[in-house]
């Protein structure tokens, strides 16, 4: 299946990432519809149409297919009922129902790592505070207990150290299906941001070095301070995880980079990622443009990078300076939203450096 210029493409999710996609196609020639529940969203306000409707709305759902030619997804805890739906219409859905339904499951996306060969950091399964009282012994004192579900920017989680109350946590994340990791005393936290093709073909972004604060990436700097050998097995590593869910688009791998490069994976998200937003300004092809052209069954443009860069979000307060100072500070995307909130991504500036 491959779209011709003018026909249609609908995103899943009314975020940033369905906004800058939808530049993406509308500058390849393409139309876009978005789907979600938000008024006067992101990617409501630039996409042609847009349907305003819950994920569980299948009437609404099934209207949306019908005047798309494929459908794809700009935010990853969309149920997979949502893109069984759509693909009960005969519309192709890409990246693919498996690749959403094994990420938004922190046990399943784990086991699917380790089937794949994905090393990541000592885990178990919990579903009672008995659990949770054996894993706590088994996996050391520092760990971190998540929720399985649901999960995003840090939210549901909770550090587990010696003298922890379990019981406390346990009812702190709410009494419901979780994981225990033990915890990673890494030196850096990186991604592998990589496109994958309708043909199979790959293109693996340079692995950017993420910092995050408070649980929100705020920066994403590449290239990442990590030897040649290491940010290609990052890559590496990722095209295989692509591969073995036979995924159609962009997809982000996250990793912990120990003291002696080894790589321990955390996540990864079935998506365009906020710690690729420094490739449309960076690189040959951005990740936005790659998508389009995966899930439009084109061929994709090459990852390679043609400067240094750091992408520095701008979360809540960030965009309330003067429009002339961000201006001033780098490539300035703003995503259109009118509230500030705390902790809410409002836009992001890239500053590029010769490499
Ligand atoms: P996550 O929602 O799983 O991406 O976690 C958010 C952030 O928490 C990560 O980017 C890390 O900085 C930190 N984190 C998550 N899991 C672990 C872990 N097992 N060990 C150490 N830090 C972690």
């Amino acid at each position: 299946m491959s779209l011709e210029y003018g026909d249609t493409i609908g995103i899943l999710g009314d975020g940033q990432l369905g906004r800058m996609l939808a530049g993406a196609a509308a500058r390849l020639g393409f139309r876009t519809i978005s789907f979600g529940p938000g008024e006067d969203s992101p990617a409501g306000q630039v996409c042609g149409r847009h349907f305003t409707a819950s994920y569980d709305d299948s009437a609404a759902l099934t209207e949306f297919a019908s005047h798309c030619d494929v459908v794809t997804v700009e935010f990853e805890n969309v149920p997979v009922s949502a893109a069984e739906t759509v693909i009960s219409t005969g519309t192709p859905f890409r990246p693919g129902a498996n690749a959403l339904s094994v990420a938004q499951d922190r046990v399943e996306e784990k086991r699917f790592l380790e089937d794949a060969g994905i090393a990541c950091a000592p885990w178990r399964a919990i579903d009672s505070l008995e659990d949770l009282i054996a894993a706590h012994a088994a996996l050391g004192p520092d760990a971190i207990l998540k929720t399985r579900r649901d999960g995003y920017d840090g939210k549901g989680q909770v550090r587990l150290s010696t003298d922890s109350d379990l019981a406390a946590a346990w009812a702190e994340l709410g009494a419901q299906p979780a994981i225990l990791e033990g915890f990673v005393a890494f030196k850096l936290e990186i991604s592998a941001v990589i496109a994958r093709g309708a043909d199979g073909a790959v293109a693996a972004y340079a692995p950017s070095r993420n910092v995050h604060e408070g649980g929100i990436l705020r920066r994403a700097i590449v290239p990442a301070p990590v030897a040649t050998d290491v940010a290609s097995k990052a890559q590496t590593l990722a095209a295989r995880l692509t591969e073995r869910l036979d995924y159609v688009g962009v997809l982000a791998l996250e990793f912990f980079v120990l003291a002696d490069g080894k790589l321990l994976a955390n996540e990864f998200a079935p998506r365009v990622h906020n710690s690729g937003h420094w490739t449309p300004e960076a690189c040959m092809t951005g990740q936005f443009e790659n998508h389009i052209r995966a899930v439009a069954g084109w061929p994709l443009g090459k990852a390679s990078l043609l400067h240094g860069a750091e992408m520095e979000n701008l979360i809540g307060e960030d965009a309330a300076a003067p429009v002339e100072d961000l201006l001033a500070r780098g490539h300035l995307t703003l995503y259109g939203k009118r509230e500030i909130r705390p902790g809410r991504k409002m836009g992001h500036l890239v500053r590029l450096r010769p490499l």
